[in-house]
């Protein structure tokens, strides 16, 4: 069990922010999030678009807002868990125990959920044997290449994900790209690499057409698609990998017994507590009245939430509100002196 001072649920703009506050009032935290990296909302949805309001940048991209973030925290060397979601939330005397779905069991005075819209998970095929194969050969992310080396891999979906694993493991395995629709939503050098590697037979394209079955019991031997037309194809496959995209889910936070408003967590609007003592909710999931869902309301909620957190990791000793320009002990934190 990992024991820490504050748990932070969601490594979104607003999650990363948080480390930032506490860590400069000398508080611990790790941060899990259910994606394979930070930036919430920012990285999965808007990368490349500019975003205008955050004060004193004039201009950044999600992206860059999310790699400056990870820039300003580095200093407090953070424990990130990617790729797991927090499915349980009890308390145990003063303290919360905190336990993810890859049963990763945390201990802490203090949560602060910094869940945005919930935790984003991908969109899954539909058909009934895929969920036997999940995992083993059927995937929704990729976690090691090495071990799509040499084999026979379908790739469902028409945006940048699909066409991206195609070209990569197109170096070493044989790949179908498989999509519903005839154009590929993706970066015009990235399809015209596609089509160069169409042409040389390293990757078979298949549209419009959607998968029909799956076949094989302990391991995938074939997938058969239906084209619109209403032709049917068997396919050589062992891998299957699907990026239709991601779905948000509320999930697992309607469940910790928090006052909710609708799929928002209430929150006071002084320490953005809830109404469960040590458990704080930031940025797009909670609700207070006036709450506006912008970047710039979550970093104000983390920094008064991280007051009351040390507070309640530090009963002992007394909080003092310091300016970073002036203090010591925060430049120290930041390396600084
Ligand atoms: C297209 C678009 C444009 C936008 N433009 C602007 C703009 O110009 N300015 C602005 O201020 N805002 C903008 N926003 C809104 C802004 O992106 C959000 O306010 C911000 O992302 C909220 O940050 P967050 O950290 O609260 O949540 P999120 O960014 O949603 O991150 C939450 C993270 O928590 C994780 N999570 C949730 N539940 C769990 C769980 N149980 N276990 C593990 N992980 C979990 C999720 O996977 C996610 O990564 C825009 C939003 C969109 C969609």
């Amino acid at each position: 069990m990992t024991k820490t001072d504050v748990v932070i649920i969601g490594a979104g703009p607003v999650g990363l922010f948080a480390v930032h506050q506490l860590g400069i009032k000398g508080l611990k935290a790790v941060v899990i999030d259910n994606l394979d990296r930070a930036g919430g909302q920012c990285i999965e949805l808007y990368p490349d678009k500019p975003i205008y309001d955050i004060p004193a940048v004039p201009e950044c991209t999600g992206e860059e807002l999310t790699k400056n973030l990870l820039k300003q925290i580095k200093p407090f060397n953070t424990e990130f868990y990617y790729n797991e979601r927090v499915d349980e939330v009890r308390q145990d005397k003063d303290n919360w125990i905190i336990k993810t779905n890859n049963n990763n069991e945390f201990t802490a005075p203090n949560i602060i959920i910094a869940g945005g819209v919930g935790s984003f998970e991908p969109r899954k095929l539909p058909l009934k044997e895929a969920e036997k194969h999940e995992g083993k050969s059927l995937f929704y992310s990729v976690k090691n290449k090495e071990e799509l080396k040499n084999k026979n891999i379908s790739i469902f979906g028409g945006g940048d994900s699909a066409l991206d694993w195609a070209l990569e493991l197109s170096k070493f395995s044989k790949i179908n790209l498989i999509h519903r629709r005839k154009e590929f939503r993706g970066a015009p050098h990235t399809l015209s690499e596609i089509k160069k590697l169409e042409d040389e037979g390293k990757i078979f394209i298949k549209t419009p057409c959607q998968l029909e079955s799956i076949e094989g019991d302990e391991s995938i031997k074939s997938i058969s698609i239906k084209f619109d037309d209403g032709k049917t194809e068997k396919i050589k496959t062992d891998t299957i990998l699907s990026f239709f995209g991601l779905i948000m889910k509320l999930g697992p936070i309607a469940e910790w017994g928090l006052n909710m408003n609708k799929k928002t967590i209430e929150v006071n609007s002084e320490n953005f507590q809830t109404n469960k003592k040590g458990i704080f909710a930031a940025g797009d999931i909670c609700f207070y009245p006036g709450k506006l869902k912008l970047i710039l309301s979550g970093f104000h909620e983390v920094a008064l939430a991280s007051v009351e957190c040390f507070k309640r990791a530090r009963p002992n000793e007394k909080y003092r509100f310091e300016f970073t320009t002036a203090s010591k002990s925060i430049q120290e934190r930041l390396g600084k002196k």
